[in-house]
Order: structure tokens, then sequence, then C-alpha cells
């Protein structure tokens, strides 16, 4: 599998003229070598597969990198000198690095490599892009956590309680049922605040005729979930059940015409027009969805800039929104894997408004 992926860089970067690929960030190491240590710099060019890191990590890189790369113990300092000693024995004149990652100190020290520099971070996003069985796996197993520590969640959440207990309690929860980490920071946002599309979880306590949004993932193998249900505690008013439905039929149409082939774009104007007809095209404003992966913003993206259609492998969240300030928020989110006919959708999790009393 390490070695498929490796193969695959040097193949795709051969096509744009470059001779080898250096590695640096922490999650496109770990893609490429399974290593998941906080120093290491790869190395990757034809019959070459180098990983430098410290004295810290030698003997877990050696393990986790299968024996597709051979491990070096170096300083990171020292370990640009052996990288461009390595790159004038094979020849490089061209070096691959991830723009997207580098920082200008860093990027300062890579120009003395002696070949000349070419961004990468888009070719490697690109083939991460794809996800293989084996990743697939991942990503539903974790998706299985988090669904568990939601329908446990639904059992303990009460009237009163603040929005810091309902994250805390989600966290435990998905640590609980065999979660790594959270994906990213929970967000809960009760009453007003959820019109706050990213709200960080506060003081406020859940309040009857509130409607809660709770978005959050956890972490499996190093693969990321990411869901959103918004609940209602006690009888919610009439235009928040209003706001629901609308939100609730944006994402099912959308879902309905996920298959291979549609953009993004495309994708993105079917929620985006049902939500804009019913009157609060204004208040949906942003995308309605990301790829997931290792990380848990990837490509391809469900937006209105979405131009990739997609093709069995990828993945796209589906999740529209609408945010009234003042009044509060709904968002409704699936993580969803492409297929050959259609998607697998990991989220088992009712989206019929659930009326917490
Ligand atoms: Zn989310
Ligand atoms: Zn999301």
């Amino acid at each position: 599998m390490l070695s498929q992926r490796c193969n695959k860089l040097l193949e795709l970067a051969k096509k744009d003229g470059i001779d080898a690929v250096v590695v640096t960030s922490q999650i496109n190491r770990r893609y490429f070598s399974g290593f998941t240590g906080s120093n290491a710099i790869l190395l990757i060019a034809p019959g070459k597969r180098l990983l430098l890191t410290d004295f810290r990590y030698t003997i877990q890189a050696n393990i986790q990198s299968k024996g597709v790369f051979e491990v070096i113990e170096e300083s990171r300092a020292i370990g640009m000198e052996r990288i461009k000693n390595e790159l004038a024995s094979i020849g490089a004149k061209t070096v691959g690095f991830e723009d997207a990652s580098l920082t200008v100190r860093e990027f300062k020290a890579y120009e003395n490599l002696g070949a000349e520099l070419v961004p990468c971070s888009t070719l490697m996003a690109n083939i991460r892009m794809y996800k293989d069985a084996y990743e697939t796996e991942q990503l539903i197993k974790a998706q299985n956590i988090a669904d568990k520590a939601y329908a446990e969640l639904l059992t303990r959440i009460k009237p009163g309680m603040k929005e810091t207990e309902v994250a805390y309690e989600l966290e435990y929860l998905m640590k609980k049922n065999g979660a790594e980490d959270k994906s990213f920071d929970t967000i809960v946002g009760s009453g007003e605040n959820g019109a706050l599309c990213h709200a960080i979880p506060g003081e406020r306590r859940l309040t009857h005729g509130d409607l809660v949004v709770l978005d959050f993932g956890c972490k499996y193998n190093g693969y990321c979930s990411d869901m959103t249900r918004t609940i209602a505690i006690g009888e919610p008013c009439d235009e928040l059940k209003k706001i629901y439905d609308i939100v609730l039929n944006a994402q099912l149409k959308a879902l309905a015409a996920l298959k291979p082939g549609i953009t993004g774009k495309e994708l993105d104007a079917i929620a985006r027009d049902h939500i804009t007809e019913h009157g609060y095209g204004k208040c949906f404003g942003h995308s309605l969805g990301h790829g997931f992966g290792l990380e848990v913003h990837e490509a391809p993206s469900a937006s209105i800039v979405g131009e990739t259609p997609f093709e069995p492998g990828m993945t796209i969240t589906v999740e529209p929104g609408i945010y009234v300030e003042g009044l509060g928020g709904v968002r409704i989110e699936d993580c969803c894997i492409v297929t050959e006919d259609g998607y697998i959708n990991p989220v088992t999790a009712t989206k019929e408004m659930i009326i917490i009393e």
C-alpha cells in the first residue's frame, strides 16, 4: 500500500517533469510512509525511499514504514545536507516540495538544495483525494464510532446543560467507543448561538425552545469522520421548524443527486437553489461540503467553485445550513464516500427532528 502510494506520486511527478519529491508535512508523511511522529523528512525518488528522523523516532519509523523506507537518523538541519547529496547522486534537477505547508524559513533552507523547486501540494492532495478500500474502511469505522457516541449522547442530554458540558460529553463518548481523538473542535451552538456556523461551546445553558447544532467527528487510524445533527430542546417555534424542514429537504435533494460525474458546483447548486427558493438564500453562506480523509477538510469541494466531477473513491460531506442572527441555526451533515453507482453514507443517525424534553 505504501509502495503503491509512493509509486503513484513519482509517476505523476514525472509527468510534471519532477525528478524527486521531498515530503515534510505530518499528514503527507503519514500517507506516504505510515510514520506518525512529529519530525521527519521523506525523500522519494526513483529507487529511493528515505525517511530522515531524529533519535526519538527511529524505532517507531522502522516499524511504521514497514521496510518501505530506509530510516536514517539525522537532525533536521543535517538532514538538508543529506538530501542535497542524495539529489546530486541521482542527478535530480527538479524537486517537488510542499508549497501549501512549508514556512518561509524552511523554504529558504530548501533553496540551497541545488535543484529547482517545484510546488507539489496540489499533486499530493489529488492523490489523497482517491480513497482505497483500506481508507474507506477506516472512514466508515470512524463514523460508526461517532454515530454510537451521538446515540448515547441523546440519552444523556438534558435542558439546563451547558454547551461546554455537551461538547465534553460527546468527546468523552467518542473516545469511550474507540476514537483516537476528535477530528476537529466539537461545535455546539444552542439557541441564538446556532447562527454562528462554527459556534465555540460556551456557558450558555440549553433552554426550552432552542435548536442545538451539534457538529462533531472523531479519528480512527488517523481517518476523520464529520457529521452534524440539529436537535430541539422542547417544542421549537414555527420559524425554526420551517427552517429545519427546508434544510432537511435541501440535504436530501443533494444526496439524491450524488453520484459519479456530478461536479461539486452542481451538487452545491441543488441544495442552494432549494434554500433560495424558500427565501433563505442569504442565510446559507458557506459551501455545501468538503472531502475528508486523514484531514477533516480535503479536496474535492462541493461549492460554487467546485469544478471537479466526483469519481469513485472520492469523499464529500453534504451539509447545507440556514443561520438567522438572533434566532438560531440549522445544519444537517452526512459524510459520503462516492462509489461506482452512487455513494456510501455511513451516518445512521435519524434526520427527523429529535425533541428533548
Ligand atoms: Zn461537520
Ligand atoms: Zn463538514
